[in-house]
């Protein structure tokens, strides 16, 4: 976008994780003086957080499929990705000197699979462009005459700019900087905001035939195998109004119930059916490699003096955390019949009674809406405020579409206040 320099003109970014790092990349390309203001001691904290599991950037699959993964959002998103799609984020990355590869299951990580190196050389690049950060800010909202209120070390400041870019990010881990607490000053200035609610999240589950008067699992299996994944494992849900979800992969078992990947990747449906009916119930295929014919003939084989669970890790390889999870789930009665013990090693019943808090989630769903915004992400209601990241109310399963969306939204805000200023003159 061929703007002239104007830095005549001032723009205030509000939260410095990678959405509002991108907003203030693209208002300083073009010449727009521009603060920084975080609540924490410093910037970036979520960013070197998902740098702990490798730094998954983006995915390498095609535009279409991409998009597709933004479920209901897909369509306003679009535009959005456009600006910043996965290979254009690679190339960015690699401006910075961070060479980046495809691993085997599409996703897009650092060679060295760190965020800190990246967020280094960008926010260098950033200072040397006339990038000003406000550390330990937090924004609290508005004064009466439309000022920027912060509190800080030495007390309350006001602050005034042309143009303002909200990017604060969710409320999953709070403890990082970004609370949902950019909520309130919201709604008082009379915007919708979808509730926030957790994405890619763990469960809870009920009760389990172990563990009857529930919820969760009985103590002894929480003692032997909490921490532990479940793999290869398929994960079925049949939803309301023909949503549905079925997948192979890997869970892990918590204190109260299941997270990790397959669980996260199913988690918009689960939370959904759990809102609207106070519980959901999923089918674990535990031998998803093994059709139901075969694991009932070799349940039923002829064992002589062996236990039911050498048979079943000699026949069947199960054992273990498998072999646990029969037995927490199954009564002694199932679990001695063949028929029925089959059956459910290909169609095991679990009951999930609640998402776990936002709090613990890797990202948040909900936030503000995009009726509420132009396509430059400005809030038609408030000319010369804009907002980004993952404030807003899109959602996204992992895979590097989280960081992707989040980095897009920032330069389309960032690209979108340049312009408005172009526009005032
Ligand atoms: C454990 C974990 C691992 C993850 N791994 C990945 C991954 O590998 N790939 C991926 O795509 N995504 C991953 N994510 C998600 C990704 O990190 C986020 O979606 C992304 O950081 C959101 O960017 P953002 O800039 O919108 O918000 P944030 O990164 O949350 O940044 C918001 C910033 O705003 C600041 N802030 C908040 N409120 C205020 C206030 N009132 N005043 C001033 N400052 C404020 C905060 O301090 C923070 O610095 C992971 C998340 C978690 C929790």
């Amino acid at each position: 976008m061929p703007i002239a320099p104007n830095t005549s003109r001032r723009a205030v970014v509000i939260g410095g994780g990678p959405a509002g790092l991108m907003a203030a990349e693209a208002l300083a390309a073009a010449g727009v003086a521009v603060d920084v203001h975080d609540a924490m001691p410093s910037v970036g904290r979520k960013f070197l957080l998902a740098g702990k599991g490798g730094l998954n950037l983006t995915h390498s699959e095609d535009f279409a499929p991409f998009v597709a993964r933004f479920g209901e959002r897909a369509e306003v998103i679009t535009p959005i990705l456009r600006r910043l799609d996965g290979p254009a984020l690679r190339e960015w990355a690699q401006r910075l000197g961070v060479e980046t590869f495809v691993g085997s299951s599409g996703r897009v990580f650092p060679v060295d699979m760190k965020a800190a190196p990246l967020l280094r050389a960008w926010l260098a690049r950033l200072r040397s462009a006339g990038v000003r950060f406000h550390q330990r800010s937090r924004w609290q909202g508005w004064a009466d005459e439309g000022a920027l209120r912060f509190a800080g070390p030495e007390g309350e400041s006001l602050v005034r700019a042309d143009a303002v870019v909200l990017a604060l990010g969710g409320a999953s881990w709070p403890q990082l900087g970004s609370n949902g607490a950019w909520v309130e000053p919201l709604r008082a200035r009379g915007l919708e905001i979808a509730p926030l609610r957790p994405a890619n999240c763990g469960f809870d589950v009920g009760a389990t035939a172990a563990h009857p008067h529930g919820p969760g699992w009985s103590a002894v299996f929480v003692e032997r195998f909490a921490g532990l994944p479940v793999k290869p494992v398929a994960l079925h849900v049949e939803g309301t109004g023909g949503r549905r979800f079925e997948r192979q992969g890997e869970f892990v078992i918590t204190a109260t119930g299941i997270e990790g990947s397959l669980v996260y990747a199913a988690s918009a449906l689960l939370r959904d059916e759990i809102a609207e009916r106070g519980q959901v119930n999923l089918h674990l295929d535990l031998l998803p490699d093994r059709d139901a014919a075969f694991v009932a003939a070799e349940v039923a084989r002829p064992r002589g003096p062996r236990s039911l669970s050498t048979h079943l890790k000699s026949r069947l390889g199960i054992e273990g955390l498998k072999a646990g999870l029969l037995h927490e789930m199954l009564s002694k009665a199932e679990y001695a019949d063949p028929a029925v013990l089959a059956a459910r090693i290909k169609r095991l019943p679990l009951t999930l009674v609640a998402a776990r808090p936002v709090a613990e989630a890797i990202s948040t769903a909900g936030g503000v809406r995009f009726e509420a915004l132009d396509e430059g992400l400005m809030l038609k209601s408030v000319p010369g405020l804009f907002c980004a990241g993952e404030m807003l109310d899109w959602e996204a399963p992992t895979g590097g579409y989280l960081l992707t969306a989040s980095m897009a939204s920032g330069r389309v805000a960032g690209e979108g206040a340049v312009a408005w200023l172009a526009q005032q003159g």
